[in-house]
């Protein structure tokens, strides 16, 4: 049976400008994972925005189907996503999810043989310090690949993470592939929900940063955690509870407009 939905409008302060948009979600109960969905879809929206105004000034995004020169990156997964993605493949054929379980089995004998788990648990990926941004470039070069890329393509594109929308670059594949002597044009994004995704993860939980490293997400998948149930409520109400977060991250005074339901 189909569930009843129900259309929200919100807006969000960007600088001197705004965010805009209308998210339909279930009318009744449901929590963040389950609205995963939506978040996809209004970051693709907000992307495609930014990629209009690039092209306005002769700018194009070169990611595309056949690239996975950034798919050997620290991918760090919110709690969320990586909720979802064992759902997901908990309904895969049994061969499928074995075949899976292998290639991160494989990808983590690869990490470890690194040597860098040790600093990768300690690290605070997103402080944009430059220890962080130093382990990055290791972790890069280990060339590790995501276990999800095949044909060097995303093979679940569809619900692949926010924080892989993300990820855009004007550049050509290689400056991705060896950015210690050619330098990517990466694009800035004025709202960037797969970090407002890792905060609420991170205050569910004391002694996690609200994400994880993709690579561990079947390691993590054995714990049968369901973080998206500590933000529940009717639909509206759980989108309103990330907007308010996003219009947080973005400005030091709230800026988002309370939903405004059809
Ligand atoms: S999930 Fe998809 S887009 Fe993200 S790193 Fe893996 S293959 Fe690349």
């Amino acid at each position: 049976m189909n569930q009843e939905t129900v259309s929200v409008e919100f807006t969000v302060g960007i600088g001197d400008g705004k965010f805009s948009a209308v998210a339909v979600v279930p009318a009744g109960q449901t929590n963040l994972t389950q609205i995963l969905p939506v978040l996809q879809a209004l970051d693709d929206s907000l992307i495609a925005g930014v990629a209009s105004q690039l092209s306005e000034v002769g700018r194009t995004i070169s990611c595309r189907a056949g690239c996975g020169a950034c798919c050997r990156q620290m991918v760090p997964l919110s709690i969320f996503e990586a909720e979802a993605l064992t759902a997901w493949i908990r309904t895969l054929p049994e061969s499928r999810q074995q075949e899976l379980a292998q290639r991160f089995h494989e990808a983590l004998l690869k990490l470890s043989a690194s040597g860098l788990i040790d600093r990768m648990v300690n690290e605070d990926w997103l402080a944009e310090t430059d220890s962080a941004r130093q382990l990055a470039l290791e972790y890069l070069y280990q060339r590790i690949p995501c276990p999800f890329l095949e044909d060097e393509s995303c093979s679940i594109h569809p619900i692949r993470p926010l924080i892989c929308r993300e990820y855009l670059v004007t550049s050509p594949p290689q400056h991705c592939f060896d950015p210690t002597t050619l330098q990517a044009a990466p694009v800035h994004l004025p709202l960037n929900l797969s970090r407002v995704l890792n905060r609420i993860g991170a205050e569910l939980e004391n002694d996690s940063r609200g994400w994880i490293p993709l690579l561990f997400l079947f390691a993590w998948m054995k714990a049968g955690a369901h973080p998206g149930d500590a933000v529940a409520g009717a639909g509206p109400e759980v989108l309103y509870e990330f907007v308010k977060r996003l219009s947080e991250a973005r400005a030091p005074s709230p800026t988002a407009e309370p939903p405004a339901e059809d």
